[in-house]
């Protein structure tokens, strides 16, 4: 079977009048259709840098990322990518900011209005399709941002830390609520993260990069016997197997990132999206 994606040998720099930043180096893996993959890191390691080369935003220094045997850049799949904040648009209604990818595209017609419309209703959604997004919870208001990203009906989604802007509790409903939303849609998925419990509890393999510049140190499947609800992953006896295994991997390497380039790290840490 051909890989949905397919990265190889991808090494990345910036290049600024303070110098250059290597901040992705050999990185290698495949994801398949139907995949759900963390890719989880410390801050400044370049998860966000990967999400922007795997949806064709930038194209690598060196390797090649293809999207089914096409480099990313050029290919014809539809990405969807979801940001760390919802980025709704505050004037418009919910169902006026989920619909804003159709609109924009000219592909809005009274039969994906409804669809979206039942889209609003399946996930909890459909009192608000009038209301704006000020009148949401934060929850609610990454669930709009969500079903806005499917409404474009990606074949690969691409999360950007989507529940880190979230208090703790709400980041378990939701996390759990989107990641159902995901499967049952049998998306494939790349949710990029610095927290490996939401990682373990989410995905169905784990990619670990190391401190900048970003390698591949290893890659974990992860066995629930079928369970994919996060919150109830999070009680399984496999989650806390799992999490030290992870959590071992990551300390060594920030303690010795620390160690090496003290200065680098602490500017590492680029300005969060607004
Ligand atoms: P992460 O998402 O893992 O926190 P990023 O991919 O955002 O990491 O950043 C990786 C490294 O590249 C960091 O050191 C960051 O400061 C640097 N970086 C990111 N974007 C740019 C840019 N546009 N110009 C220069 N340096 C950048
Ligand atoms: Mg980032």
């Amino acid at each position: 079977m051909t890989p949905l994606l397919e990265v190889s040998g991808v090494s990345h720099s910036y290049h600024t009048m303070e110098g250059e930043t290597n901040a992705l180096s050999h990185i290698t893996f495949s994801i398949y259709n139907g995949e759900f993959v963390a890719i989880v890191g410390p801050s400044g390691c370049g998860k966000t840098t990967l999400l922007t080369l795997l949806a064709g935003l930038a194209v690598p220094e060196s390797g090649t990322i293809l999207l089914n045997g096409r480099p990313a850049a050029e290919s014809h799949e539809r990405i969807g990518y979801m940001f760390q904040r919802d980025r709704l648009l505050e004037w418009r209604t919910i169902l006026g900011n989920v619909s804003l990818g159709l609109e924009i595209q000219k592909r809005l017609t009274p039969q994906t209005r409804e669809e979206l419309l039942s889209m609003l209703d399946a996930y909890g959604l459909g009192e608000f399709a009038h209301s704006r997004p000020s009148e949401l919870s934060g929850g609610m208001r990454q669930r709009a941002a969500l079903i806005r990203t499917l409404a474009l009906k990606p074949d690969l989604l691409l999360l950007d830390e989507p529940f880190s802007a979230l208090d703790y509790q709400t980041r378990l409903t939701v996390c759990d609520d989107i990641s159902s939303i995901i499967r049952k849609n049998r998306k494939t998925a790349v949710l990029v993260t610095h927290d490996l419990s939401e990682a373990i509890s989410a995905a169905d393999r784990i990619l670990v990069l190391s401190p900048r510049p970003g390698t591949l140190k290893g890659e974990i499947s992860l066995d629930f016997a079928g369970e994919t609800s996060p919150i109830r992953r999070r009680n399984m006896p496999q989650f806390s197997t799992y999490f030290n295994s992870v959590w071992k991997e990551l300390k060594t390497d920030e303690t010795v990132s620390h160690e090496q380039i003290p200065e680098e790290t602490a500017a590492a840490e680029p300005s969060a999206p607004e």
